[in-house]
């Protein structure tokens, strides 16, 4: 029997949902019920000071507005430590993780400035440490716990984006599973929440791609299976800047003042290529136009955006504003 797909929306709720994890959440969402599928809800809180509980409520409240619905009661990554940890200790007793003291000034020194965006291969300067040099060590720092990657070259096919392939030794360096102040890293907490809540594919923004070999590689070391990979171009702003949640003027709690859920959602699914016209939808009638073939691979760019423009209903019903 064909294994049943299960999706997922999984945001950080650091801040108010914006129109482009609306468009994250409205793929996801298309791409699971479209092939008879559940569709799960995780809140990525994992950083706990930065996502009080409000915001995570704000988020479902908008996703309610939107009409998604989910399966399953959501889970919360902050109650989920206990687990995290033992999957770390897992990986610590296979003699894959180390314990890093290195401080963030320190990392930054060792680095060329130039590296562009977030990605900072780390110099491996505490991975031979001896025990006797650690325990020093830990006398007076807390150590984070890195993840001693190989010289080994994890390859995937993205579905929206072809073959990817990654140097996990070169391209990102052996990674944090915690941090030194005891938060788990979010690659851990992704692999092992989507492998124990059985997601068998991943809709998410392009900005993770390049996370998702170091994805791979760990569930290869915790023996999970690895779910299908669809990453959507990202909205961006009139200067080709990524929309943040410093956007004040996309967040949800704006844009539902001003539209209609219909007319939201009818406008994200004409950018992605959903339907040829703008015209207001649910998402129940947008189920069956959802077609992975008809997404665009460009990052969608909202021209003419500006403070004012971005409000205004012409965002919404002229088609060449994205
Ligand atoms: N929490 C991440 C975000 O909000 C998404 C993680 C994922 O989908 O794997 O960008």
């Amino acid at each position: 029997m064909p294994q049943s797909v299960i999706g997922r929306f999984a945001p950080t709720p650091s801040g108010r949902l914006h129109l482009g994890n609306v468009l994250c959440a409205m793929l996801a969402y298309l791409s699971a019920r479209s092939q008879g599928g559940r569709f799960l809800l995780r809140i990525e809180d994992l950083d706990i000071p930065r996502c009080p509980a409000s915001l995570s409520q704000a988020a479902m409240d908008d996703l309610t507005a939107l009409g998604f619905t989910w399966d399953e009661p959501p889970l919360y990554q902050s109650q989920r430590s206990e687990i995290y940890r033992q999957a770390l200790h897992c990986l610590t007793e296979q003699g894959y993780t180390y314990p890093c003291f290195c401080t963030r000034a320190q990392l930054m020194a060792s680095v060329a400035p130039n590296l562009g965006d977030t990605v900072v291969v780390y110099p491996g300067t505490c991975r031979n440490l001896t025990g006797a040099e650690a325990a020093e060590k830990a006398k007076t720092r807390t150590p984070a716990i890195r993840l001693r990657v190989p010289d080994e070259t994890i390859t995937f096919t993205d579905r929206l984006y072809g073959v990817q392939r990654e140097n996990l030794a070169r391209d990102c360096g052996d990674f944090i599973l915690r941090r030194s102040d005891g938060l788990y890293g979010y690659q851990l907490a992704v692999v092992v929440d989507d492998a124990l809540s059985g997601v068998t594919e991943v809709v998410r923004g392009r900005d993770i791609l390049s996370a998702t070999p170091r994805q791979i590689y760990l569930q290869r070391l915790l023996e999970y299976d690895t779910p299908s990979y669809l990453h959507i171009p990202l909205l961006m702003d009139g200067e080709g800047r990524r929309l943040a949640k410093r956007d004040r003027d996309m967040d949800m709690t704006a844009l539902l003042k001003r539209f209609t859920p219909e007319e939201i959602l009818g406008r994200l699914a004409y950018a992605a290529g959903l339907q040829q016209e703008i015209r207001p939808a649910t998402l129940e009638e947008l189920i069956p136009m959802y077609d992975p073939a008809k997404l665009p691979k460009d990052d969608l760019r909202l021209k003419g955006f500006d403070e004012t423009t971005a409000f205004s209903p012409s965002f919404f019903f002229r088609p060449e504003m994205l």
